[in-house]
């Protein structure tokens, strides 16, 4: 294989996911939940797989998203926005009888969040295996797997038939754990399914205690070693206003400072991120180019209010790049 790719390059096929398809709706205001009149803006076009393939689209990426909406002004808000970014939509079944998926949220005033979601009883709650979702997964040359969607009990058989036919032809997959300690504690249904990703992972992307869940073992060398021996290619960390790093055999470790920008919403940064290392990896860009394009992606999308606003494109990188400043080790802006 060409040294360059530990992932299946672009011409093998398009890079898909399996998720959750909502809108946001944020309050304007920073305060305690919503048990009183407020105003709100929205509806804003998210959910963690949904923000992540338009990031895919946006850098040019051919990608896909197997989901479901409603056949509402929810649902439609975010199919067109995906389509207009240049996302195969063809696999999002539009459902008559369920509503879009939905999340309200609002800012404490310690940066906490509180949240009003309607996911389980809406059309992404009901996502199931479509002939559709079967001619895109056919046809596709990497999987990423967001953890969250596990939370959806139809997802997991979809996410893990895909896994398995993208495998046999020669693809590769990514995952972006997404979890909290106490779901994997106990060893019930979703530590098995979080095992049996990680058994074909080929880029795993962890940020914070996703890298000790994922390893089993505490202390980040421990942990990145026991990955990588486990045949995992790319150990990709995502260490917030730290920047990020990536480790594997053939190319040993890469570190990457953050951007230097004012933080307005912090959601979907990870998504854009993981999106735009796995793209520049898949185009046979090098780790240290990837790391610097996903921080800017990274970055990007923190100063822009709602999710999904700040995916980027290549040139708006560039842009982004050329104009800020690192911050280095200390938190100092750096040029
Ligand atoms: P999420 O909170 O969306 O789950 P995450 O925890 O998976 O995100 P982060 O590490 O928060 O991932 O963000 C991914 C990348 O985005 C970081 O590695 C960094 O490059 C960039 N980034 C995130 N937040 C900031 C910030 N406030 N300033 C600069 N860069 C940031
Ligand atoms: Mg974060």
């Amino acid at each position: 294989m060409d040294q360059r790719y530990t992932l299946a390059p672009e011409a093998l096929g398009p890079t898909i996911t399996i998720g959750e398809i909502l809108v946001e709706i944020m309050a304007t205001t920073v305060g305690n939940g919503f048990r009183e009149a407020q105003s709100l803006i929205g509806p804003f076009p998210s959910g963690a797989p949904a923000i992540f393939i338009d990031q895919v689209a946006k850098l040019g990426g051919a990608c896909g998203i197997v989901s479901a909406v409603g056949d509402d002004d929810f649902g439609h808000l975010n199919i067109d926005r995906l389509a207009r970014d240049g996302v195969d939509v063809s696999a999002i079944a539009v459902l008559p009888d369920l509503p879009t998926g939905s999340a309200f949220v609002r800012y404490r005033p310690d940066g906490a969040r509180d949240f009003v979601f309607n996911i389980g009883k809406s059309a992404s709650g009901a996502t199931a295996m479509t002939g559709q979702a079967r001619d895109l997964i056919a046809r596709a040359g990497h999987v990423h797997v967001m953890g969250s969607a596990f939370a959806i009990p139809g997802i997991a058989p979809i996410i893990l038939e895909a896994v398995s036919v993208v495998k046999a032809r020669g693809g590769t997959v990514s995952f972006d754990p997404n979890v909290r300690k106490e779901l994997m504690s106990g060893g019930g249904e979703a530590k098995r399914q979080f095992d049996s990703v990680l058994d074909v992972t080929d880029l795993l992307l962890p940020s914070g205690e996703e890298l000790s869940i994922a390893a089993g073992v505490d202390g980040e060398v421990l942990a990145i070693e026991s990955l990588l021996a486990c045949g995992i290619s790319e150990v990709v960390l995502k260490r917030g206003r730290q920047g990020s790093s990536h480790y594997s055999r053939s190319h040993g470790a890469v570190d990457c400072p953050a951007f230097a920008v004012e933080e307005i919403d912090p959601t979907g940064a990870g998504d854009c991120f993981g999106a735009t290392y796995l793209t520049c990896r898949r185009k046979g860009h090098a780790p240290q180019q990837a790391l610097r394009y996903a921080n800017a992606a990274g970055a990007r999308n923190v100063t822009r209010q709602g999710p999904m606003e700040g995916t980027s494109s290549l040139a708006e990188l560039d842009a982004f790049i050329a104009a800020n400043l690192v911050l280095s080790d200390q938190g100092k802006v750096s040029a």
